[in-house]
């Protein structure tokens, strides 16, 4: 029926059906708003250093350009494919209808580790990538960013790419860039900065202070280890973190700093500590205050959703908790959840931030990005809290509600053409 297969795509269908029958969104109506507008695969080849050619699969998922561009990272994984992006870019539009972004949603990716590129290759990669998708994207049309994988750097050739194809710079082609050459203040840490200042406002709805409470982090790429040292400065406890290479644990509290620093040298957590180290498959699992899951999807099955014992799930991550898991916690009525498309929300808002002052060449300073994003983001934790009580329904049902509902509206408005 369709060329978006796989776990992560189910995923995003389920939870789709499960908005539409919610708002009784005829059965006519649900492929037009569920199916991506446009999927564009390419072949990215490249010299390696030992002087082969190797040819890498690239994909970018454009959800829907009813609101204006689209909007999503650029994930360089071994998981990527075109069910993956294809639920990250579906995901993208409801995160982007809940904050009130002028957007649709979009991602993409190349299906490749990485880590096994050296720093040229890498290099020739991120280039060949964006000179295969020139023909797709554009300031108005879609904007990249970053996303597992992908960094400023990477955001940085391909705003370069892009511009040397165009005869004149382009900052607006993508955000995430190094603030050197047209970012923002202030992106790198808006995810974790979002995760830490919705988890301190679920919280305050629990009447628990953040300082004193512990907290659990699976991932410390970019948005957990900003995570990470947001909750550290409100004074939480980080009992157990982990990443791709390693995971530790200690009930007295990680040194935060520490880890950091350590990240920053080495590249990863490996080589942290020996004594610390500790089952990353119980991580999830380890009892605490805040469970930030910020790395892949899926990792909170229905059996996971049983054994978590926390009181606020942050999701970091996109798609972290399984359809199945939801029921589990529908019925758990101890857990606060922060959904995905709220919680992460931080990134594609100062995104948008950044585009808008690349178009007006007017840069903010950050305290006004860190203003402006936290007015968004307790605009849309409050619809969401209201909507879930005013509807009887649990915080994801009541996001991606507002988010389907938001989308639906702009569409029904546009009208059918021709
Ligand atoms: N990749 C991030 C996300 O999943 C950021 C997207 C953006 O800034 O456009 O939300």
């Amino acid at each position: 029926m369709s060329i978006y297969t796989g776990p992560v795509f189910d995923m995003a269908r389920t939870q789709f059906h499960r908005i539409a029958d919610h708002l009784a969104i005829p059965a006519d109506e649900r492929d037009r708003l569920l199916y991506p507008k446009r999927a564009i695969a390419v072949s990215c080849p490249i010299h390696r250093d030992d002087g082969t050619t190797a040819v890498f699969q690239g994909y970018r998922v454009q959800h829907h350009l009813t609101l204006g561009p689209t909007k999503g990272g650029t994930r360089f994984a071994p998981s990527v494919d075109i069910g993956e992006v294809g639920a990250l870019a579906v995901w993208m539009s409801w995160k982007c209808a809940l904050a009130g972004l002028p957007y649709g949603g979009a991602k993409g990716g190349v299906t490749v580790n990485p880590h096994t590129l050296s720093r040229r290759e890498l290099e020739a990669l991120s280039r060949r990538y964006m000179q295969e998708m020139i023909p797709f994207v554009g300031p108005h049309t879609d904007v990249m960013a970053p996303d597992m994988g992908t960094n400023e750097q990477v955001m940085a050739w391909f705003m370069d790419t892009y511009s040397m194809y165009q005869g004149q710079t382009v900052m607006e082609i993508v955000t995430g860039k190094p603030v050197a050459v047209g970012g923002t203040l202030g992106r790198k840490e808006a995810t974790g900065r979002g995760v830490a200042y919705l988890v301190e406002r679920a919280m305050g709805r629990l009447g628990r202070a953040l300082s004193g409470a512990t907290a659990v982090i699976q991932g410390f790429g970019n948005v957990g280890a900003i995570t990470a040292a947001s909750l550290d400065e409100r004074g939480v406890r980080l009992i157990g973190v982990s990443d791709h290479t390693a995971c530790y644990a200690d009930p007295r509290g990680l040194d935060v700093p520490a880890l950091l620093r350590h990240v920053s040298e080495r590249g990863a957590l490996a080589g942290f500590s020996t004594e610390l180290a500790s089952d990353p498959a119980e991580l999830l699992a380890m009892p605490c205050d805040i469970l930030v899951p910020a790395a892949m999807e899926r990792v909170i099955d229905a059996g996971m959703a049983q054994r978590i014992d926390c009181r606020v799930l942050a999701e970091a991550a996109n798609g972290p908790t399984t359809p199945d898991a939801d029921e589990v916690l529908d019925l758990r009525k101890d857990i606060f959840v922060l959904p995905d498309i709220l919680c992460n929300a931080g990134g594609v808002i100062v995104s948008y931030f950044e585009w808008v002052q690349d178009l007006q060449q007017f840069f903010w300073d950050e305290a006004e990005v860190n203003d402006r994003l936290y007015r968004v983001l307790q605009r849309a934790f409050a619809a969401v809290l209201d909507r879930a009580t005013r509807d009887g329904v649990s915080h994801r049902t009541a996001a991606m509600a507002i988010g389907v509902a938001k989308v639906r509206d702009a569409k029904i408005s546009r009208g059918l053409f021709p």
